[in-house]
């Protein structure tokens, strides 16, 4: 996975509405839902592949955060081929939107869960359930 193209990026951001969908944070960075791969791959992410989030949040993936981004699907597991497949959730408005393509749709709890499971199966469950 490398860089995303720059129409990519806006499109990303635009629907995010140039806002950290973490904290509400105005200045983006581009966050890869997708592990970039060691030594970088010729893989170049596709906007349901990003998310946009400020240098903090997106720092805070790889740390502190972790396990909240891949509950709230900010990130996805390296094996997950199909990112749009995982519900994202934004917390400032309390709700789960699936990506398709540049856009967003906004979807049910219930949607995002059956969504969710289908790509972790027990494990999204527990997530969640430690979490209700
Ligand atoms: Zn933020």
């Amino acid at each position: 996975m490398s860089a995303p193209t720059t129409g990519t990026r806006n499109a990303v951001y635009q629907r995010d509405e140039r806002r950290c969908a973490a904290c509400g944070v105005m200045v983006l960075t581009f966050q890869h839902r997708r592990a970039v791969g060691m030594g970088g791959s010729k893989n170049v992410p596709s906007p349901v592949d990003g998310l946009s989030l400020c240098v903090l949040c997106n720092a805070a993936c790889e740390g502190v955060l972790q396990a909240q981004a891949l509950r709230f699907g900010w990130k996805v597991r390296r094996w997950v081929t199909h990112p749009e497949r995982v519900p994202v959730f934004y917390p400032l408005e309390m709700a789960w939107y699936r990506f398709e393509g540049v856009i967003r749709i906004r979807i049910s709890r219930a949607v995002a869960m059956e969504m969710g499971c289908g790509v972790y199966g027990a494990e999204w469950l527990l997530w969640h359930e430690a979490i209700a």
